[in-house]
C-alpha cells in the first residue's frame, strides 16, 4: 500500500468503504485520481492504492481542487455511518439497538468482490446499499470465495471455459473481522464429526456491514479449506456442507461478534440451517422444542426468489443427517422432529428441502413480484393443508434496484437539474418523479446517444484486448466491432438457461435477417451472461449464439461480450436502446436487470412475467404476448418469436427511426421519457427495503416475544 500523506491519510478508508461506489463525489475522488490506474484496475481503488507511485498521490494531495473533492467525500462518509437523519431513524424504534440479520449465500456488491453469480446475489447487494441509505441497522451474512465465481472464456468454437483464480485477497475491499475483545474472529463449526474453522472478513457498506465466512485457514484438512472456495462450484456433498457453515456457522459468528439481531432474514432457502442452530441454542437454555421452534419462527423473515424447481436445494436425508452429526448439541433429543420440517416430497420421493424448512420455519414468507407470490401459493400450497388458498402466508414483495448504483452520470445530470440537486432524496416518490416530464426531448435524447456511444467504446475496448490476447479475426466480429453506432440495439444479458430462451429471436432466421439488416433501418443484438457451469442445455445455447454472431447472413449484427459482470452490466444496461427478455412464463420471478435499464431511459421489451407483468403500462415499453397454448412449448416460442418480430418492424423500427427537423425521434424519446418516469421510484430498492422493513422486519419485532413459556 503506497504511503499516504497526512493530508489525506483516510484515503485508504474511503477505498475500504463500498459506499464509495454508489456516491458520485467519492467516486471521483479515485477516477481523478488517476485515471489510467482506474480504467486499468476496472474501478479498484484498493487495488490502485497498491499499485500508485507515491509521487502520483504527493502531487494529488497539493492539488486543491482534488483535496476538497476528498474532504467533502470523507464529510459525507462521516455522516452516511453517522446515520442521524436517516428514514430508518424515525421508523425502526421498535428495532430498538438490535440488528437485522441477512443471509445469503452470494452479495454482488463490487466487481473486484466476486462472490456472486447473478440476479440472487445483486438482489443482496442492492439491499445491503439501500439499507445504509435507509439507515436500517442490517448485518450480512455470506461466504468469502477466495476463488469466486467463475470467469468466463470462450474458446474458437464458442464453447464456455470456466477460469477459477484465485482472488488476491490483498486487493479486495475486505479486512479481518475483530471480535469485541479484540482478536480476529475464528469460529468453530461441526461439521459431521469434525470441527472446521471459520475465518471472517469485514466489508463495509457504508452503515451496513457483511461479514463473510471463510474455511481457507492452515489450521483445517485440505479439503475443508476448499469448502468455501468457489460459489456453486461443487457437488451436493460440498453444497450441504456450505449451507451447514453459513446457516450454522453464521449463527454463531454473529455472537462472537456480539450482536444479537432482531430479526433473521433468510435470502433464499440456502441460508436455512440458521434456524437449526438458534433452535438448539433456545433448547441449551432449557425452552422446550416447541416453544424454541415458536421464538425462531416469530423472528425470522424467508424470501423465496424462483419457481424453477432445480434453484430449491433437496438434499437426501442420509446425506443431511451424516453432515449434521456433530451439529445437534441439545436439540440431539428432537433430532427426528427437526428432520421433519424439512421434509418436502416433489413426486419424486421424500428429500430434506431446504425451501420447505424456510417455510416452516419462517412467520413471515415472500416472493419477488406479484405474479411470483401466487406462483409461490400455489408451488408450495401441499406445505400448508387444510389451510385455504387466500390464507396462505405468502405475501409478494416486490424487487426493487438500487438507484445510485446503476444510474448512468448521464441520466443523473438531467435527474439533478430538472428535479433538483437532491433528487435522490425523493426518488420512490411516485408523484416527485411525474418532474421527469420536465425534461426536454433534446436534452434526454442527447443522454440516450452518448451512453449508446459509451457502451460502444466499451465493445471495442474488449475486442481489441481480444484482438491483442489471441489474435483471432473471427473473434472480433462476435465481440461487435461491425457494430454501427447510429443503429437501433437491444441488449439481451442474463443467465444462459433454458426458461429464459436465449435463442427465442432466432426462431425465423430469415426474417430476423431481414429485420437487422434493413437498409438504413438496421437492428443489431448484443448478447451476454454465464451458463451455469453444470448446466450443459445452457452452455449450448450460448454456443449456438456465439455461432449467429458469425454467421454473414447476420451481417455483423449480432455480437457476445464475455464475461458478464456488474461491471459489463453497467454498460449494457445504461447504454443499449431496448431491454429483451423473453423468459418462458411463469419462470421469471421477478428479472431486474429490466428495471436498471428502465431508470436509464432503455425501454424493455419483455415478456409479462416477473416484474414487467406488473410495470408495463402500454407507454414505457412493449409486451411480447405470443397467442398459443402455453402447454406447447414449441408453439408457444413459434409465437412469442412472431410477436417479437411484429414489434420489431410495425412499432420499434418506424419508431427509432422516425425523425424530426432536429434529428429528435419524438416518440421513442416518450417510451424513454415514460420508462424512467415509471420504473425509478416503483421499482427501487428504496421503495423495495421500506416495504422489507414495515411489511417484514418490524411487525415481527412488534410481536413480542413467544407466547409460549419456555
Ligand atoms: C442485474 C444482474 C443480473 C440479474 O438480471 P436478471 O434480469 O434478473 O436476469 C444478473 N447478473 C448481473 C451481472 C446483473 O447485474
Amino acid at each position: 500500500m503506497v504511503q499516504l500523506p497526512d493530508r489525506v491519510s483516510r484515503l485508504e478508508e474511503l477505498a475500504y468503504d463500498l459506499w464509495w461506489s454508489w456516491t458520485p463525489d467519492a467516486r471521483n475522488v479515485f477516477r481523478t485520481l488517476d485515471y489510467p490506474l482506474w480504467r486499468l484496475t476496472a474501478h479498484n481503488p484498493v487495488r490502485m492504492l497498491q499499485l500508485m507511485a507515491a509521487e502520483t498521490i504527493a502531487q494529488a494531495a497539493q492539488n486543491l481542487t482534488w483535496v476538497a473533492q476528498y474532504d467533502r467525500a470523507i464529510a459525507r462518509l462521516d455522516s452516511a455511518r453517522a446515520a442521524e437523519h436517516t428514514w430508518c431513524a424515525d421508523k425502526c424504534h421498535p428495532v430498538g439497538g438490535r440488528s437485522i440479520a441477512y443471509f445469503s449465500a452470494e452479495f454482488a456488491l463490487h466487481q473486484s468482490l466476486p462472490i456472486y453469480a447473478g440476479g440472487l446475489g445483486v438482489l443482496a447487494g442492492d439491499h445491503c446499499k439501500e439499507a445504509s441509505d435507509l439507515g436500517v441497522p442490517l448485518i450480512g451474512i455470506g461466504f468469502m470465495y477466495p476463488q469466486g465465481y467463475f470467469h468466463q472464456s470462450l474458446s474458437p468454437e464458442g464453447w464456455q471455459e470456466e477460469i477459477y483464480e484465485k482472488l488476491n485477497w490483498a486487493d479486495a475491499p475486505i479486512e479481518p473481522a475483530i471480535t469485541p475483545s479484540g482478536k480476529p474472529c475464528v469460529t468453530a463449526v461441526p461439521l459431521g464429526n469434525r470441527t472446521v474453522l471459520v475465518a471472517v472478513w469485514r466489508v463495509r457498506v457504508g452503515r451496513v456491514k457483511l461479514y463473510l465466512l471463510d474455511t481457507d485457514l492452515e489450521e483445517n484438512a485440505p479439503w475443508d479449506r476448499e469448502l468455501s472456495a468457489r460459489l456453486y462450484g461443487g457437488d451436493r456433498e460440498t453444497r450441504v456442507q456450505q449451507e451447514i457453515i453459513l446457516g450454522v456457522g453464521g449463527v454463531r459468528v454473529l455472537k462472537a461478534m456480539g450482536s444479537e439481531p432482531a430479526v433473521y432474514h433468510l435470502n433464499e432457502g440456502h441460508a436455512a440451517f440458521v434456524v437449526l442452530q438458534r433452535i438448539r441454542d433456545f433448547c441449551e437454555k432449557g425452552w422446550s422444542f416447541d416453544a424454541a421452534l415458536e421464538e425462531v419462527r416469530r423472528t425470522t423473515v424467508f424470501t423465496t426468489h424462483t419457481p424453477v424447481p432445480a434453484g430449491h436445494d433437496a438434499f437426501p436425508f442420509h446425506m443431511v443427517e451424516h453432515h449434521l452429526s456433530g451439529a445437534w448439541g441439545d436439540l440431539g433429543a428432537y433430532r427426528e422432529r427437526f428432520l421433519a420440517l424439512g421434509h418436502y416430497d416433489n413426486g419424486s420421493g421424500p428429500m430434506f428441502n431446504m425451501t420447505a424448512l424456510a417455510l416452516r420455519t419462517a412467520a413471515s414468507v415472500n416472493g419477488v413480484s406479484q405474479l411470483h407470490g401466487e406462483v409461490t401459493k400455489q408451488m408450495w400450497q401441499p406445505m400448508w393443508p387444510g389451510t385455504r388458498y387466500e390464507d396462505l402466508p405468502v405475501k409478494a414483495l416486490t424487487n426493487g434496484v438500487h438507484v445510485p448504483t446503476w444510474m448512468s452520470g448521464e441520466i443523473d445530470r438531467l435527474l439533478k437539474k430538472y428535479l433538483g440537486e437532491d433528487w435522490l432524496d425523493h426518488h420512490d416518490d411516485a408523484a416527485f418523479c411525474e418532474r421527469v416530464n420536465d425534461i426536454p426531448d433534446a436534452e434526454l435524447w442527447a443522454a440516450r446517444q452518448s451512453l449508446r456511444a459509451f457502451l460502444f467504446d466499451f465493445i471495442r475496448e474488449r475486442a481489441r484486448e481480444q484482438w491483442t490476447e489471441r489474435a483471432a479475426p473471427s473473434r472480433v466480429v462476435a465481440a461487435g466491432t461491425m457494430f454501427d453506432q447510429n443503429t437501433l440495439t437491444l441488449g439481451f444479458a442474463r443467465r444462459f438457461t433454458g426458461y429464459k430462451r436465449p435463442e427465442l429471436i432466432f426462431s425465423d432466421p430469415d426474417r430476423l435477417a431481414r429485420i437487422l439488416n434493413a437498409p438504413g433501418r438496421g437492428v443489431q443484438i448484443v448478447f451476454a451472461g454465464k451458463a451455469h457451469p453444470a448446466d450443459e442445455g445452457g452452455k449450448h445455447h450460448l454456443q449456438r449464439i456465439y455461432r449467429r454472431s458469425l454467421d454473414p447472413k447476420f451481417g455483423g449484427r449480432v455480437a457476445f461480450v464475455e464475461g458478464y459482470d456488474l461491471h459489463v452490466a453497467h454498460f449494457l444496461v445504461q447504454g443499449c436502446d431496448v431491454w429483451l427478455n423473453n423468459p418462458r412464463k411463469p419462470l421469471e420471478a421477478s428479472g431486474t436487470s429490466g428495471m436498471k435499464a428502465a431508470i436509464n431511459g432503455t425501454p424493455n421489451l419483455s415478456i409479462g412475467d416477473g416484474w414487467w407483468a406488473e410495470a408495463y403500462n402500454g407507454r414505457n415499453g412493449w409486451l411480447i404476448e405470443g397467442q398459443a397454448d402455453p402447454n406447447d412449448h414449441g408453439a408457444q416460442d413459434w409465437a412469442d418469436a412472431q410477436a417479437i418480430y411484429d414489434l420489431l418492424e410495425h412499432q420499434l423500427v418506424p419508431t427509432f427511426y422516425d425523425r424530426d427537423a432536429q434529428g429528435i425521434p419524438r416518440k421513442w424519446v416518450e417510451f424513454v421519457r415514460e420508462s424512467i418516469r415509471t420504473v425509478l421510484p416503483q421499482f427501487s430498492a428504496r421503495r423495495m427495503v421500506k416495504e422489507y422493513v414495515e411489511r417484514m422486519y418490524l411487525p415481527t419485532v412488534n410481536a413480542g416475544s413467544a407466547s409460549v413459556q419456555p
